[in-house]
């Protein structure tokens, strides 16, 4: 969490009528919808089958037939996100990460993951995760992610093994003019959420960059996919020293680094405004920056070589 470059409780209120005065789609008085609708809008837009074998997705706590009249939407579930929602006046919480990823033995409040839990059903709140399903779909996360960067004419880095040539993984886009990769990479520290971590970029910072990919969340898997799609530039999160270093010694695209959190908040917006539009419920989506890096000092010592003249230099 990022506590003094992002406010801490942000959130912004997506389309959809205030709680109080809500009224139907048909304008009546409204009726809330249930959990168990949520989970099937849900599952039809993002089906569960999309997701990574080692993926958990889907309703993690809930009643189906629970009265839902207001979504909070956020990519972590985490004690700070869960208090906005339970302020909000959440009835469920859609999170782009799993809360329970592996098996575990016991949710006992005195463990983190126990205490979010309690905390959860306590407030009356239902948990519901898209993730890798979310990931791959079209729209989806990477789809948000580009059309903030300013790209067009999207088709998928890693196309999705079925009959839909507009699903995969990551995307490729193209910028509406060319940039130096040092623009490239100022726009998007400009455009993208903001975060402690910002962007870094890998290559010449003169290099031109046109044509784009981007994924959001971690995506060194897809370095290969970049080099063979023939894209300028790779924007992703999580990158590593050595895979940056052998992938451009091997001439691939030039590389940005962003904060995962910011790669994957875009998509929050567009799954607020469907759940809004589908569902007429209305949406709350998290600003608050879940990324784990809270502070960012650029380099101000001297070079090397400087050290030691000024240690030779000393009387
Ligand atoms: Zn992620």
């Amino acid at each position: 969490m990022s506590a003094c470059l992002v406010p801490a409780r942000v959130v912004s209120a997506g389309p959809g009528p205030a709680r109080a005065n809500r009224s139907s789609r048909a304008g009546n008085l409204a009726a809330v919808t249930s959990v168990g609708e949520v989970v099937a809008f849900l599952e039809r837009r993002y089906p569960p089958a999309w997701a990574e074998s080692w993926d958990r997705v889907g309703l993690v706590l809930g009643e189906p037939d629970a009265p839902v009249a207001t979504i909070a939407l956020v990519v972590d579930c985490v004690p700070e996100t869960v208090e906005e929602a339970v302020d909000a006046g959440a009835d469920l919480i859609v999170a782009h990460h799993p809360l329970l990823l592996r098996g575990v033995a016991s949710v006992a409040p005195t463990t983190y993951k126990g205490r979010l839990v309690h905390r959860l059903i306590k407030a009356d709140i239902a948990l519901f995760t898209v993730h890798t399903n979310a990931d791959v779909a079209a729209p989806g996360v990477s789809d948000a992610l580009a059309i903030r960067l300013g790209l067009s004419s999207l088709r998928p880095l890693v196309p999705a093994s079925d009959d839909d040539p507009r699903r995969g993984t990551g995307r490729i886009g193209e910028l509406p003019a060319a940039l130096s990769l040092a623009e490239f990479a100022a726009r998007c520290a400009r455009v993208l959420p903001p975060t402690a971590w910002g962007v870094r970029a890998a290559g010449d910072p003169d290099r031109e960059v046109r044509t784009v990919a981007v994924c959001g969340g971690s995506g060194d898997p897809f370095l290969a996919d970049a080099v063979r799609a023939g894209v300028d530039a790779y924007l992703t999160a999580d990158l590593r020293h050595h895979p940056v270093s052998e992938h451009l010694a091997d001439g691939g695209p030039a590389l940005l680094d962003a904060a995962h959190w910011a790669t994957e908040r875009p998509w929050l917006d567009a799954a607020a405004a469907e759940l809004s539009a589908g569902l007429g419920v209305r949406t709350v989506v998290s600003d608050l920056d879940t990324d784990p890096w809270t502070v960012h000092v650029p380099s101000t010592g001297k070079p090397a070589d400087q050290w030691l003249e000024a240690k030779e230099s000393r009387p």
